[in-house]
């Protein structure tokens, strides 16, 4: 049984998944987990997507990749899409959301993506297409969608997760005692 629980911290590209990460990890000592970068580390691309000039991830080979470290818990899984990682790896489900496109426009084009994946992104995010996946991959209540627009609200969704990682060690602990 995990000690420390499993967080997804989702959302499209540019909502805040890494700066929530870096300071969730901080705050709580869970270990970041960037998929984005695991791929790249431990070979689970597969091919490379032109039009959105994007790599296209081995779901297969990345769960195999991730699962001994998971299975221990205390992991903040920081990725762009989340009904891939099974609903027993997982505690609770953070989906980020940027409401203002031009706040999130603003973030992409910062990282020079090009129309098609720019567009993908802000239609993704209009139609809170995450949010949606998030909500039929796992029971509603682990589900939580917080916005992130600006700095303070980065301060209090990291309260408000660290707030509950506590409870649930608290509510873990209990149940072992
Ligand atoms: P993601 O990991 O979801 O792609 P990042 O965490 O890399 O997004 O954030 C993209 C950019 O937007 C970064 O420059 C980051 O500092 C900024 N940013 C993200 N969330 C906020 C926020 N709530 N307030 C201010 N800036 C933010």
């Amino acid at each position: 049984m995990r000690t420390s629980p499993n967080v997804i911290i989702t959302g499209t590209p540019g909502v805040g998944k890494t700066v929530h990460c870096e300071q969730l990890a901080q705050e709580t000592g869970l270990r970041h987990l960037s998929i984005n970068q695991v791929a790249k580390d431990r070979g689970c691309y597969d091919q490379f997507d032109q039009e959105l000039q994007s790599w296209i991830v081995d779901e297969d080979k990345l769960l195999d990749a991730i699962e001994d470290e998971v299975v221990q818990g205390g992991c903040l899984i920081d990725w762009h899409a989340c009904d891939l990682f099974p609903k027993s790896w997982i505690d609770l489900v953070i989906v980020l959301r940027c409401p203002s496109t031009s706040i999130l426009y603003d973030r992409l084009s910062a990282r020079g993506y090009n129309e098609a994946k720019l567009q993908e992104n802000l239609d993704a995010e209009i139609f809170g297409m995450l949010l949606e996946e998030a909500r039929e991959a796992y029971d509603e209540e682990i589900v939580v969608d917080l916005t992130s627009e600006k700095d303070d609200d980065v301060e209090s969704n990291c309260a408000r997760i660290v707030a509950w990682i506590e409870a649930w060690k608290n509510s873990q602990t209990k149940n072992i005692d």
